[in-house]
This record gives structure tokens, sequence and C-alpha cells, in this order.
């Protein structure tokens, strides 16, 4: 039996345990993933039981993405690079931490648009979600980038720590950052509305011109119902997804990393949206 859990706070409706079941499944392993109610402060003890009881692979989701980096033996570039991993993998005897947000933000937008080559993206919100889709999203030769964000500084924090001093001038040119009001005068062809302001019925206050080209319009957030967000745009005519499929994205590239077997992402998010009475779009 392949012992996997996921840590956060709160953590009772992640959907994370029906994913990997459906996902090993799939494969024919055997597979026990749990939920494990974790506040930062209790981190290290739950994470140190769950090795006792033959732990080889966890996901790590709010509020602990970022602490968590303290239970890793090795980072990948990726976390080094953005600060924040929601991976554990046991590996010859070490902890490695990865970030596959990413992966299953660009595999779930080609699943939707097709190639990503010359979109120009705008990218809204700062926090932990933004900061670990950046470098997949700039790797999958976008044409530009601009991050909005209610709080502007740390839109332009973002970019800094994830473009250090010396970084290619070249790639730094096709970056921009912002608030939410102050905006480029170039359109979009992709909006993602990494806030998480769907949480609360509510959206980020962009101003309508960036809906002008009908952008696809990308919320991280998912549920029964469209976020505002969604609501808003469809209301203007654009396309509209959820990130459902991001979070079935990431799942599947984290149980590759822990079983070495990659699943089919796509059937899964159908039996999902179908068992759970999730909303979707097509
Ligand atoms: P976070 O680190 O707490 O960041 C929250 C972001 O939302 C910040 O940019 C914050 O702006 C902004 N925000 C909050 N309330 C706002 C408001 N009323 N108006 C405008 N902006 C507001 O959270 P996170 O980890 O980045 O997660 C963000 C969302 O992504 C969450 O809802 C999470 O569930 C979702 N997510 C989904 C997936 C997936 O697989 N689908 C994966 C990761 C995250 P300030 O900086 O100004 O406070």
């Amino acid at each position: 039996m392949i012992q996997l859990a996921v840590f956060g706070d709160p953590i009772r409706h992640s959907l994370s345990p029906q994913i990997h079941k459906y996902f090993a499944e799939q494969a024919g392993l055997r597979v026990d993933y749990k939920r494990i109610l974790t506040p930062p402060e209790g981190l290290g003890e739950r994470f140190a039981a769950f090795v006792d009881a033959g732990g080889v692979g966890a996901n790590i989701t709010l509020p602990l993405k970022e602490v968590a980096l303290s239970l890793a033996d090795q980072l990948d570039a990726l976390v080094v690079q953005t600060g924040a991993l929601n991976t554990l993998t046991l590996s010859n005897g070490a902890w490695r931490g990865s970030n596959t947000d990413g992966v299953g933000l660009i595999k779930d937008l080609h699943r939707i648009r097709g190639a990503l080559k010359g979109a120009r993206v705008l990218l809204v919100g700062a926090g932990g979600a933004a900061r670990g889709v950046t470098p997949a999203l700039l790797a999958a030769d976008i044409r530009s980038l601009h991050v909005a964000n209610r709080t502007p500084e740390r839109a332009e924090q973002l970019l800094h720590s994830i473009f250090p001093e010396g970084s290619d001038p070249e790639l730094l040119k096709r970056c921009s950052a912002g608030s939410l009001t102050t905006m480029p005068r170039s359109q979009f062809d992709i909006i993602i509305n990494a806030t998480a302001t769907g949480l609360h019925s509510e959206r980020p206050t962009l101003p309508e011109r960036v809906l002008m080209a009908k952008p696809l319009c990308y919320d991280m957030v998912y549920g029964d119902k469209p976020t505002a967000f969604m609501q808003w745009a469809k209301g203007q005519g654009c396309e509209v997804s959820d990130g459902l499929g991001m979070l079935v994205g990431q799942a599947a590239e984290s149980f590759r990393l822990w079983t070495e077997v990659t699943p089919d992402p796509d059937s899964v998010l159908m039996l999902l949206r179908r068992q759970h009475g999730l909303w979707s779009a097509e």
C-alpha cells in the first residue's frame, strides 16, 4: 500500500483523496491517501508521524506551502525560484520538494485553448498561487505577462523574486506589474484570476477594457457555480473556465512524481464534475 496524504488547514473539503483514488484505480495501484488537518505550528510533528507510519508522498496546501520548505532535503529549482512547494516525494531516503501547480495550469490551458505561444496574459493576484505558476507561464513561450494585484507592490515583488538581478533582459522586457486599475494599453488573450476573491463571491475590480479582445477568462477557484469573475466575463461574451482542471492537473503531476505512472487527468476531471455536482463550462 502506497501511503500518501495532504496537509493543510482547512482540509475537510479537499478533493485530493478522491482524485488520487481515481488515479490509483487507473494505474492498478493500492493507495491510501489521507487528509491531515495541520496548522503551521503542527506541521513538523504531524509530518514526522506520517513518515513514521510509512508515508512516501505528500501534498501541501494552504497555508503551508512556504513553511513546508523546511521539511525537504532537496528543493527543485522551481521551488527555489518561487519559494513555495505543494509536493513532497521520498526518494532514496531523502524528501524532495516540488511545485506542480504550474504544470497543472499549463496542461489545463492547453486542453481548453491549445498552444499558448504568443499569448498576451494578464495574471491577477500575487499570492502563492500566482507566484507558483509564473515560471511555467513564461516557459510556455507567451508573448507578454502583466501581473496585476490589489496591493501593487506585491505584484512588483513577484516579478523581482522570479527574476533576480542578471536575469535574461529579453524575458524581463515581456513582463510588467501594477495595480488592478493601471493596465498596459495592449489587449489580452488570456486572463487568469489567481486571487482568493472567488471563495467569497467577489471578483477583482478590473477595468472592462481588459475584456475587449474577448480573452479566455480562467479562475483558479472552482465550485458548484461559476465565480463572480467568470459571470462578469461570460456576460461580456468571453469564454470562461474554473480551476478544477488545474487541480486535477497538478495532482496528476504529483502522482507521477510519487509512482512514475502518468495518469489520464481528463477522465478524472469528468468523473469529479459528475459525481460531486461541480459546475462545468463545457
Ligand atoms: P494567497 O497567497 O492568500 O493570495 C491571495 C491573493 O488574492 C492576493 O493576491 C490578494 O491580494 C488577492 N485578494 C484577496 N482578496 C482580494 C480582493 N477582495 N480583491 C482583490 N484581490 C484580493 O492565496 P493563494 O495561495 O495565492 O491562492 C489564491 C487562490 O487560488 C485561492 O482561492 C486558491 O484556492 C486558488 N488555488 C487554486 C489552485 C487549483 O489547483 N485550482 C491551486 C492553488 C491555488 P493582496 O496581495 O492585495 O492581499
